[in-house]
């Protein structure tokens, strides 16, 4: 049996309470405590852009677990930020100067919001959506104005467009690039999902700079360097994210866009693990590092960090996944679709659902697939567990909407 051990872990979002969840399933005794720097217990950050924005869920109705959990599973949760981490001595220091010595430490501190800078005093006006609080925030200011301005065409700047049209808001979207949602979007999807919009009376500016902000009075007047200017009550910045790891800069940690793990979770430095946002880790499947910024993933890596903590060697291998939902369309994205021979379509509509397969040496590396809700999920599922297994495809049943994809998994 291993000798009882104090685990650490620092950051109280998804990768955290799964971690600690899994932990206590294969140790029943070791202490484990959790720092968080929110004053609320975890919760599902997905609804903050969706159902909360648009009052269709209450934050009781997102929490992970139910609110018994740390008595339960005998868990401690201190709600202080951690200031800083000794790794010599094994010891984290919290804002109020106390010092928690550790056996293991888990780092889960998640990803912060890309600010958009322009100038001082409008740079201050923007809202940012990453967690509870600001939320509310957004929920409240956005009841006081009709038109809304969002600076970033991505996932969130996109999902939080979908909700406030559907509080009957004029909502334009200010995105610098040709295509919504990056690069790893096929730009026919992206296109698709850029014609619901403004098919629901949104604007959405492509290739447009911000040249200036300018307050008149309790409004905005943004000018873009293309000319065209914008009038506006709010502006909410979504211009991406960076992982949370300002509290490691000078410290043993290797950081390369997060920190870098194996695929054991297990940092550079020993006895350190991290996991979710924050990680930059090893998949053995792709053969390099990635960091994820999803659900799932933050889920999963939480449960594998968890194991390996407990002293169960565990890979870390579950196929990346995601989703988003604009109106009334799903979005859902599995695999890497950045490396790849060629792009196999399926499907020609929204209302039957549209995938794109990417693939390399006859092998799905990975799939996008948008449609309305319930309509490419059961794909895309299949999608990851061909990724999974690596099964040589048959193109023309991938490229046939009428031929179901089962069969290929008995390959
Ligand atoms: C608005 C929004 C909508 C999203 N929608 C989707 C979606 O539709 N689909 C999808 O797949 N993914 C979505 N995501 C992404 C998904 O929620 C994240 O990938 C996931 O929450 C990451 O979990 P995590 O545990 O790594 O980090 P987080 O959940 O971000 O948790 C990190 C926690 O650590 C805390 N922390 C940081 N530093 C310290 C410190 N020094 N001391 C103490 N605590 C600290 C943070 O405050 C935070 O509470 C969305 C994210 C957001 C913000």
């Amino acid at each position: 049996m291993n000798s009882l051990k104090k685990i650490l872990i620092i950051g109280s979002g998804q990768a955290a309470i799964y971690a600690a969840s899994e932990f206590r399933k294969n140790d029943k005794y070791s202490s484990i405590t959790i720092f968080g720097n929110e004053n609320h217990h975890p919760y599902e950050r997905p609804p903050l852009s969706k159902e909360f924005l648009m009052d269709k869920k209450k934050k009781d109705e997102f929490l992970f677990f139910s609110k018994n959990f740390f008595d339960d599973h005998n868990v401690c949760f201190i709600n202080k930020k951690i200031d800083s981490v000794d790794f010599k001595n094994k010891y984290l220091i919290s804002f109020d100067n106390k010092k928690y010595f550790y056996d293991k430490l888990l780092i889960t501190t998640g990803s912060t919001n890309r600010k958009v800078e322009i100038d001082k005093e409008i740079d201050n006006e923007i809202y940012y959506l990453r967690n509870l609080d600001e939320a509310n925030k957004i929920k409240k200011k956005a009841s006081e104005v009709n038109n809304i301005a969002i600076i970033g065409g991505g996932f969130i700047g996109l999902e939080i467009a979908s909700s406030l049209n559907q509080q009957n808001k004029s909502v334009n979207v200010i995105e610098i690039s040709n295509q919504l949602m990056g690069r790893i979007i096929p730009s026919p999807i992206a296109n698709l999902v850029k014609a619901e919009h403004e098919k629901n009376g949104n604007k959405i500016h492509l290739d447009s700079k911000i040249k200036s902000i300018e307050k008149i009075n309790d409004a905005f007047k943004i000018l873009l360097e293309n000319d065209h200017i914008i009038e506006t009550e709010m502006i909410i910045g979504g211009i991406g994210s960076i992982p949370t790891t300002d509290l490691f800069n000078n410290s043993d940690l290797e950081l390369k866009n997060g920190i870098l793990t194996n695929k054991y979770n297990q940092t550079s430095v020993e006895n350190v693990y991290a996991a979710g946002d924050v990680s930059n880790f090893y998949h053995p499947l792709y053969k390099k590092n990635i960091r994820l910024e999803s659900y799932q993933h933050a889920q999963n890596q939480g449960i594998n960090a968890g194991k390996n903590i407990a002293g169960i060697k565990s890979e870390y291998l579950s196929v990346p996944w995601m989703w988003s939902d604009q109106f009334d369309l799903n979005l859902q994205l599995t695999g890497l679709c950045d490396d790849y021979h060629e792009i196999i379509e399926r499907g020609v509509d929204t209302e039957n659902g549209i995938i794109h397969f990417f693939i390399k040496d006859d092998k799905i590396v990975g799939a996008c697939g948008l449609g309305l809700v319930g309509k490419v999920g059961r794909d895309i599922r299949i999608a990851s567990k061909l990724i999974e297994k690596q099964t040589i495809i048959d193109k023309k049943i991938l490229s046939d909407l009428n031929q179901k994809l089962n069969p290929l998994l008995k390959k």
